[in-house]
C-alpha cells in the first residue's frame, strides 16, 4: 500500500489562500498520511533576527510573526481553541525572549521552532476546516538528532524507533501534520537542522515511517536546469537520478537542502517535487532509473566561497603534507568541498553552510594557527561556485569545449574536475557567478 509524506515549504503555507492550496493537495491524494511543514514565508527569518538580539528590543519583529499567524487565523471560521493554542505558543514565545540565556545555540534552536510549531497547527486547522480529519504531531518525539544545535546531525536509528512507536497513529484515517526543520537530543532539547532544513526532515520522517512517497511542494514545478529566478530560459526536468539531484543540492540548488536526499535513497522512498501554487503543473521525478541520462542535465550556482590556498616549500617531494593539513581541519570540524594542488600549494574551498557550527568563523582562528605554523595560509571570499552537473561532464569534448570558451571570458579562480563523471565545477566572483550562469546555461542547456 503507497503511503506518501508530503513536505510543504515556507512560502507554499506563507497565508491562508496558499495553506488552502496544500489542503486541496492533500485531499486529493488518500495517500498522505503524514504532512511535514515549513514555518509560513518570513517568520525563521523574523525569529534568527531575534536570536541575533538575544531577544532583547525585538518587540516589532515578534508583532510581525503574530500579524502573519492571526492574518490565517482570522480566516478559519471556528477558530475558538486554536485562538487558544495560537496565543499559548505566542505567549511561550514572548517568555522565551525574557529568558536569561545560558546557552545561546540551544536557546537559539528553541526559539526557531517556534515557526513550524505555529504553521503546523494552524495547517492542521486549515484540513480540518476542508473537512478531513487532522491533528498534529510534535517532530520532537519523532526526530532524534545530536546536540549541534543550529546544524544537529540526526540519529535515524532511534528516529525510526520513534516513530515506529508513533505508526499506529498513522494508519488511523487522521492526516497527521508534523513540523520540519526541529528535532531533539537526547535530553529532549530542541535542535534544528540548519537553514532550509524541512526537506531533510520530511525525507528522515519518510524513512522512519517507511514511506513509499515522499512529495516536496514549493513553489516552482519542480527541479529546473537552473534556478528560474536567475535565468528566464530555465526549463523544468521531468524526471533525474538521485545521484543528478544530490550533486545539484550540494552544488547550490536551493530547492533541496543536500542531505535530503540520502535518507530516500537508503530507503528507496520515490520522490516527487512540485508547486503547491499549481499542482496540475507536475513536476520532477525522481528515481535510481531515470529514462534519460544526458551528458548535462542542469547548472548550479552556490554562492559565499571561501577559498583557502596554502603554500609550503616543504611540500615538494615531501609525503605526508596533505594528511597533516586534512588532520587539522578535521579536528576543527571544517568541511571541505573543492581541492586542488600543486607542487608547493594547495587550494580549498569552505562552505559556510557546512562548516559554520553556533556561529564560529569558518576557519577558526585556533585551527589557522595551526596551520601557519608549517605554511603561509591565504583566504579569499566573496566568490561563487559555479556547479554544470550531468552524466557525462568530462567525456564529451564538445561540453568541455563551450565550457571553457565561456570560463575564458571570466577570472576563474579553480576548476575541478576529474572525480566524478557528474560535475564540473569552478570559482568565480561573487558579482560575475548570475553572469556565468546565464552564459553557460544558453551555450549548452538551450
Ligand atoms: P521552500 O520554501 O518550498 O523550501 P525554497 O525557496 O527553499 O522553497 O526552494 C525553492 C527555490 O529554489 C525556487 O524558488 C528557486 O528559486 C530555487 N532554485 C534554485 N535552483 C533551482 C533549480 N535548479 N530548480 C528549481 N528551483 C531552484
Ligand atoms: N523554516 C526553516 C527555514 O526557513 C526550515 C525550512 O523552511 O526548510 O530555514
Ligand atoms: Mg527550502
Amino acid at each position: 500500500m503507497s503511503f506518501t509524506v508530503a513536505k510543504f515549504g515556507g512560502t507554499s503555507v506563507a497565508d491562508y489562500p496558499s495553506m488552502l492550496r496544500c489542503a486541496q493537495i492533500v485531499q486529493n491524494n488518500p495517500s498522505i498520511r503524514l504532512v511535514v511543514v515549513s514555518a509560513c514565508a518570513g517568520v525563521t527569518n523574523r525569529l534568527a533576527e531575534i536570536a541575533d538580539k538575544q531577544g532583547k528590543q525585538t518587540e516589532s519583529l515578534r508583532n510581525e510573526i503574530y500579524t502573519i499567524h492571526a492574518s490565517i487565523q482570522q480566516k478559519l471560521k471556528s477558530s475558538g481553541a486554536l485562538e487558544l493554542s495560537l496565543s499559548q505558543l505566542h505567549d511561550e514565545l514572548e517568555s522565551h525572549c525574557q529568558k536569561a540565556i545560558a546557552n545561546w545555540a540551544a536557546w537559539r534552536d528553541e526559539l526557531l521552532s517556534f515557526g513550524e510549531r505555529c504553521s503546523s497547527l494552524l495547517f492542521s486547522c486549515v484540513l480540518n476546516e476542508q473537512g478531513l480529519l487532522s491533528d498534529t504531531l510534535d517532530a520532537r518525539q519523532l526526530l532524534k538528532t545530536n546536540s549541534a544545535f543550529g546544524r544537529a546531525q540526526p540519529d535515524e536509528v532511534s528516529t525510526k524507533s520513534h516513530c515506529l512507536e508513533q505508526k499506529q497513529k498513522l494508519d488511523s484515517g487522521c492526516v497527521w501534520v508534523t513540523q520540519g526543520f526541529i528535532g531533539s537530543d537526547d535530553k529532549t532539547q530542541t535542535t534544528t537542522l540548519g537553514r532550509g532544513g524541512s526537506d531533510y526532515s520530511a525525507a528522515l520522517l519518510a524513512a522512519g515511517f517507511n514511506a513509499t512517497d515522499l512529495q516536496i511542494w514549493t513553489d516552482v514545478a519542480g527541479i529546473y536546469t537552473t534556478d528560474p529566478r536567475i535565468c528566464s530560459s530555465a526549463r523544468a526536468i521531468a524526471e533525474m537520478s538521485f545521484s543528478e539531484a544530490a550533486e545539484l543540492a550540494t552544488f547550490g540548488a536551493k530547492i533541496l537542502h543536500p542531505s535530503s536526499l540520502a535518507p530516500a535513497i537508503k530507503n528507496s522512498i520515490r520522490v516527487f517535487i512540485g508547486s503547491s501554487q499549481n499542482a496540475a503543473a507536475g513536476g520532477t521525478y525522481i528515481s535510481a532509473n531515470p529514462t534519460t541520462r544526458p551528458d548535462v542535465r542542469a547548472v548550479a550556482l552556490r554562492r559565499n566561497q571561501t577559498l583557502v590556498t596554502v603554500h609550503s616549500l616543504s611540500m615538494l617531494h615531501a609525503s605526508g603534507f596533505l594528511a597533516r593539513l586534512f588532520e587539522i581541519l578535521a579536528r576543527y570540524n571544517v568541511s571541505v568541498d573543492l581541492v586542488t594542488t600543486s607542487e608547493v600549494s594547495i587550494a580549498l574551498t569552505l562552505d559556510e553552510g557546512g562548516s559554520i557550527a553556533n556561529g564560529q568563523a569558518l576557519l577558526p582562528a585556533a585551527a589557522l594557527e595551526e596551520l601557519e605554523q608549517f605554511c603561509r595560509v591565504e583566504i579569499e571570499t566573496g566568490l561563487s561556485l559555479v556547479a554544470i552537473i550531468g552524466n557525462g561532464i568530462g567525456r564529451d569534448a564538445h561540453i568541455s569545449q563551450l565550457t571553457f570558451n565561456t570560463v575564458n571570458d571570466y577570472a576563474v579562480r579553480l576548476i575541478c574536475q576529474g572525480a566524478s563523471e557528474h560535475n564540473l565545477c569552478f570559482l568565480v566572483e561573487d558579482s560575475e557567478g548570475e553572469n556565468v550562469i546565464r552564459t553557460l546555461h544558453d551555450r549548452i542547456l538551450s
